[in-house]
């Protein structure tokens, strides 16, 4: 250890990437990428080409990106008051990131950072939350959810804020639709957000919006300290250039403003974004195909009566073998996972059962196949 390093860093580990490639070839493809719920599809060559003549015509590599983003934060504006009703939503409330990570440290930063606060998350869940937190020194709360709806155990959340936390709970995080079990907010769990003091941040990761088309921003004139939290990473097929946004009242987007790095988008990536929000028709018309091979994935993995398989509201799908010995299902999990892979298929083990992104319609019915062949090996 390190003596002039802090001492609870010891406890992590760098974040393990999945198997990629070096910049100069692409990925020789042996696996089905299916565990990091990215789009299965490239951008279109006629935007790539596009792309090509921005940055040979366009972009300066040798100046500074644009540090205020304000063209992107209009597309995107635009584009979020396509999805949602009301609030009328403008450039000032929006701030963008390198990635919705970068956000949320961002988050953490304005609101816990220095012994300013703990925040509360409900396991399973998106891990980032709770990593990030920890890195910057914050405390993290968990509650646990229903076994069967994943709906967040409200009253053990409410213990936690009532109880004396030190420092106060200033920050809840939820996904609407949570990773990896892919439910949406409930009717209870919303009322729930909704009782909480408006003196606590409620940050709602929208990832995957654009496949359950289910949003919050309707709700955030009437709560000022909602943050709704979005990517380009997943339906925009955007994950290799690193942007995120958030929406919310000016007042936190200022200082959303304030704590992130001056310069966090590469002028590459921002030119990227701007073009994928211009060409959203585009981009999101592969996302009835999603829907409906979620259906059929869903419907085949049922099939297997080892397995219970949750419906989602996202592009994965989350699910547990049934077995009645608990103390051996991460064994079981890992070793699914493991035979899935040496066929060929890469799956997320996380959470205490399987999370498989929804792919083409080949990598599905490849999903199906060595699940299949996997179970019947196993007898599980
Ligand atoms: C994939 C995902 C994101 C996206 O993160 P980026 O840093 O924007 O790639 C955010 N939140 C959740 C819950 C996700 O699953």
């Amino acid at each position: 250890m390190l003596p002039y390093i802090r001492q609870d860093l010891a406890q992590f580990s760098a974040y393990k990437p999945h198997p990629g490639s070096n910049s100069f070839e692409p990925v020789a493809t042996v696996f089905d990428r299916l565990d990091t719920n990215e789009s299965p599809y490239d951008l279109p060559v006629e935007l790539k080409q596009k792309l090509a003549w921005t940055y040979e015509q366009v972009i300066e590599t040798n100046r500074y990106p644009d540090g205020g983003h304000e063209e992107l934060k209009r597309a995107i504006a635009e584009y979020v008051n396509e999805t949602a009703t009301a609030p009328f939503i403008t450039a000032s409330n929006i701030s963008v990131g390198n990635g919705s990570d970068e956000l949320i440290r961002s988050l953490l930063i304005a609101s816990c950072v220095g012994g300013n606060g703990s925040i509360l998350v409900a396991n399973p869940t998106f891990s980032m939350y709770g990593i990030l937190a920890q890195t910057l020194g914050i405390n993290v709360v968990t509650v646990g959810r229903n076994k069967e709806t994943f709906e967040i155990d409200l009253d053990a959340a409410t213990a936690a804020l009532q109880s004396q936390q030190n420092p106060p709970i200033r920050a809840i995080f939820v996904v609407h639709p949570n990773s990896p079990t892919a439910n949406a907010l409930s009717e209870n769990e919303l009322s729930w957000i909704k009782s909480i003091s408006p003196n606590i941040l409620i940050v709602i990761d929208e990832a995957y919006f654009e496949f359950s088309q289910n949003t919050l921003v309707s709700e955030l004139d009437s709560h000022p300290n909602w943050v709704v939290m979005r990517t380009f990473s997943k339906a925009f097929r955007l994950a290799a250039m690193r942007v995120g946004y958030c929406i919310a009242h000016p007042e936190l987007i200022s200082v959303l403003e304030k704590v992130r790095l001056p310069y966090n988008l590469p002028s590459f990536s921002i030119a990227t974004a701007l073009l994928a929000i211009q060409n959203r028709d585009l981009l999101l018309n592969t996302i009835p195909e999603t829907i409906s091979e979620r259906k059929k994935l869903q419907a085949g993995l049922r099939q297997f009566t080892q397995l219970k398989v949750w419906d989602s509201a996202a592009n994965f799908i989350y699910l547990q073998p049934k077995i009645s010995n608990t103390v051996k299902i991460d064994d079981l999990l890992t070793s699914l996972t493991e035979q899935l892979l040496l066929r060929g298929t890469l799956v997320r083990q996380t959470g205490g059962g399987l999370r498989i992104t929804i792919g083409t319609q080949k990598e599905n019915a490849h999903t199906l196949m060595r699940m299949k062949t996997v179970l019947d090996e196993f007898e599980v």
